[in-house]
């Protein structure tokens, strides 16, 4: 282990002396949006930077949102969907996760930058008197710190290629000093070492059976104002462009024929790099920024994945129990865990989204019967507690597979104390702080926080795990790292009456001895974490605890056939 961590430092030192010494330059693309919100930027960057992955070349990706909060932290998943949270303990924009779940690359803190941390940069700054009693404006001071921002991750030497995608719509006042950061960082940067892709929209006038230029033109135009060409526009569409459209386009956005890019509806967003490469998105970009390559895109093991997803064998019906289902981005990590578990399995995973308010005893039955795993999710607060518990009961006590994230293990905890070790009204501190038996308790350093923005337990911990469990056998070692978002503990004060019991520990923070994982001895599949597995599966590298998941919810389902 040791040895090649070494050598893996060492490595990644010379490159970056090499890189620094023949003065490579970082390339750098921006990624902006016109027409509407909800078009994809994330994919079509996390697919443009698998492609030129795939031909050899070191990429990552950033994001920069307009919103003024420090990061998306303190946002409820209604407003932005699910918060992501990289290695080093940011919590961010859900895009990240595809950055990730493409690239299997991870990413940081740096990759993601909010108007609210660069206004608090500069305000930290003029407070300290840094400005040396210069007025401090939006031009220059804000979009100079964009910009060092924008350029953090090519300074690094580490890439070959950074892509920035710029949160928001062209157009909004919100995102203004970014688009003025780009044009300024064009201009210095030169059109060999920077390009602009606009994603636009083309949507289909039905009554008029066409497809409609104009907004994009529009958009186009309103770029041309703030001092952009763009380079490349990727056109989202429901139907293919025809030659004539992306004539019209390239005539009046003044671009390339080439450099109109079809990005038409996918069934999956995995298919969408495969359809880039097919428009040449890749070679385009290259030709542009002037980078030769011999190597063809190396996308053998992507495509092995796709055709597993799209032939599947099985078929399972999972349970996803939670408080923001009406919203699926809330859940975004754990439902494309499913679909890199899915087709590990060589099998489709038919996701139920079941509001936990729903369910009580009453109804639990009806609402879980058809089931063949169940997970319950993440989350913060009192609402739908009970019917957490309700569904973990019945599949305790029915053994239909479980598997508990974060929350969903507390609440495995609590419904194992109530209901099997009769500690009344067992319950977590976050929940009820005049229990009589908080079996889930706030940590020590948690007790004097009063700031809610990053003050969570955060990022990679080390967790053991004990031989001869599930969880042992799932992993296939003893040693893990995971990521956590949380405040609250497995209260250590009552381990042996739980493992005396049947639920045991088998995953222990070695350095604080935390609880990481329970498991119930007596069970086909019962296994709960305190941490996120689903921020760490990517399409080269599914989560195995997802992944033993889906099979044990096969098996459930073929034992009872
Ligand atoms: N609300 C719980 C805590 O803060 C669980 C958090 C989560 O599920 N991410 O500990």
């Amino acid at each position: 282990m040791y040895p090649v961590h070494i050598a893996e430092i060492v490595a990644l030192f010379l490159q970056v002396c090499y890189r620094k010494f023949t003065q490579i330059m970082t390339k750098y693309i921006f990624v902006t949006g016109g027409v509407t919100s909800s078009l994809g930027k994330g994919i079509i960057a996390a697919s443009l930077a698998k492609l030129l992955q795939a031909r050899g070349f070191k990429v990552t990706i950033q994001k920069f949102d307009p919103y003024i909060n420090i990061d998306p932290g303190t946002l409820n998943p209604y407003e932005h969907g699910e918060c992501y949270v990289t290695e080093d303990g940011a919590e961010t924009d859900l895009d990240l996760g595809h950055y990730e779940r493409f690239l299997n690359v991870a990413t940081s803190q740096a990759n993601n930058v909010t108007t609210g941390r660069i206004y608090k940069q500069v305000i930290e700054q003029e407070r300290a008197g840094a400005y040396l009693g210069k007025t401090v404006q939006v031009v220059p001071h804000i979009t100079d710190e964009i910009k060092r921002r924008m350029q953090l991750l090519g300074e690094t030497g580490e890439y070959d290629i950074v892509i920035t995608e710029l949160g928001g719509t062209v157009g909004d006042i919100e995102s203004l000093p970014f688009i003025e950061a780009v044009r300024q960082l064009r201009w210095e940067l030169g059109s060999n070492d920077s390009l602009v892709i606009h994603l636009t929209l083309i949507p289909y006038l039905a009554a008029a059976g066409e497809l409609k230029t104009k907004p994009t033109q529009h958009s186009v135009k309103t770029l041309l104002e703030y001092g952009i060409q763009p380079d490349i526009l990727v056109c989202r569409t429901e139907h293919k462009l025809n030659q004539d459209i992306r004539k019209k386009l390239a005539l009046f956005c003044n671009v390339n024929i080439n450099a109109v890019v079809e990005s038409i509806d996918a069934p999956t967003i995995y298919d969408v790099p495969l359809n880039m490469l097919k428009e040449q998105l890749d070679k385009t970009v290259l030709a542009k920024l002037k980078l030769s390559t011999k190597n063809e895109p190396d996308l053998e093991s992507w495509k092995t994945f796709l055709g597993k997803l799209k032939n599947p064998t099985n078929e399972v019906n999972i349970g996803l129990v939670g408080k923001y289902v009406e919203l699926p981005d809330a859940y975004k990590s754990i439902t494309e865990s499913f679909i890199h578990a899915g087709s590990a399995n060589e099998t489709k995973v038919k996701l139920k989204f079941i509001a936990a308010e729903s369910l009580d005893a009453e109804h639990v039955h009806d609402k879980l019967k058809h089931l063949d795993g169940v997970l319950v999710a993440p989350g913060f607060g009192e609402r739908g507690l009970e019917g957490k518990l309700a569904a973990i009961q019945y599949v305790r006590e029915h053994k239909i597979p479980f598997f508990g994230i974060c929350l969903g293990m507390q609440c495995s905890v609590i419904e194992f104390g109530r209901n099997v070790l009769k500690l009344k009204n067992a319950n977590s501190f976050e929940m009820d702080e005049k229990t009589k038996h908080p079996v889930i308790n706030l940590m020590e350093e948690q007790k004097n926080i009063t700031n809610m923005g990053g003050t969570m337990r955060l990022g990679a911990y080390d967790c053991e795990i004990k031989k001869g469990t599930k969880a042992h056998a799932i992993y296939g070692k003893a040693k893990i790292s995971e990521r956590h978002r949380h405040r609250y503990e497995f209260n250590n004060a009552y381990l042996k009456q739980y493992e005396e019991a049947g639920m045991i520990a088998s995953g222990i923070n070695p350095k604080t001895g935390l609880v990481e994982i329970v498991e119930l001895k007596d069970h086909p599949f019962f296994v709960a974490g305190q941490f996120h597995p689903e921020l760490k599966s990517t399409v080269a590298n599914p989560h195995p605890l997802f992944v033993s998941f889906v099979a044990a919810s096969l098996a459930n389902k073929k034992a009872l056939k």
